[in-house]
């Protein structure tokens, strides 16, 4: 289905860093990567940025970003479905939004394979990054074992279908489409691969939450993404940009991806 794949949505290049750079690396590849991006004449309205650091480098990231006036976004790699309370170890919705984080990484496959993260955990902590402002970056992908059984679309398709739960109309998601198999191994999916099933969950978002949703809803690719492959993705009507795990910590890799619009024959 041919859900408003025309609309204009503002594409969106998000580095998630997993458990990498410390918040003294993090203050200083941020500003490698605002200040390469801007002698680069990059137009950060038309292609937005944004970066996923762990925990105990936000705070560093949002000082910087805001006495810098950074024109770059930043968020958490996860949040707990609470608000506060006797949960060790977790960080509530709340703390994020008042460090200014704009996104909330959600159902990351690490967090649903190496964490035992369930369907149902993930629509909490969905519903809980929208009661504190946090848009929540969805991630939802097929393993290798399901490619083979299922084929591709329909454990991304059901992933998303559960995250919504409890989501009413109108909320401010991003859905990111990341089959397992291309996290980190240098096999990404193909254009045409990533199309159809981001195709398919714009469908799910319509079915869920309404056409209008559905057409102004992000929905990025992520696996293995490169500057060398990122432009034959963002060629898809239905892909408005990627997840980008290990070629994020790359300053170059990096800005390079972000700029996908220059490259040759993109
Ligand atoms: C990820 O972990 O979200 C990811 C897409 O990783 P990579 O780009 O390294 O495949």
């Amino acid at each position: 289905m041919a859900v408003a794949a025309s609309v204009r949505r503002t594409p969106l290049i998000a580095g998630n860093w997993k458990m990498n750079l410390d918040h003294l690396q993090a203050i200083a590849f941020v500003q490698k990567v605002a200040w390469s991006l801007k002698d680069a004449g990059h137009d950060f309205a038309a292609v937005e940025v944004a970066v996923f650091p762990p925990y105990t480098d936000l705070r560093s990231v949002q000082t910087l970003v805001s006495a810098d006036k950074l024109p770059l976004a930043f968020g958490a790699q996860d949040l707990s479905a609470h608000d506060s309370g006797a949960y060790t170890g977790e960080i509530s919705g709340a703390f994020l939004a008042q460090l200014e984080c704009r996104y909330v990484i959600i159902g990351h496959s690490e967090r649903r394979n190496l964490h035992a993260e369930t369907d149902e955990q993930v629509a909490q902590k969905v519903t809980a990054a929208l009661k504190h402002s946090l848009t929540p970056v969805i991630c939802v992908g097929e393993t290798a074992e399901d490619l083979e059984k299922h084929g591709q679309s329909a454990v991304p398709v059901g992933q998303l279908r559960a995250a919504l739960a409890g989501v009413t109309s109108a909320a401010d998601i991003v859905v990111a489409y990341e089959p397992v198999w291309a996290i980190g191994s240098g096999q990404a999916a193909t254009p045409e691969q990533a199309e159809q099933v981001a195709a398919q969950l714009r469908a799910t978002i319509a079915d869920v939450l309404g056409e209008d949703v559905a057409a102004k809803t992000r929905i990025l690719y992520g696996g293995s993404v490169k500057a060398a492959n990122i432009a034959s993705f963002m060629r898809e009507p239905n892909v408005d940009g990627a997840l980008v795990g290990g070629a994020s910590l790359d300053v170059t890799e990096f800005a390079s991806i972000v700029r996908y619009q220059k490259h040759v024959g993109a």
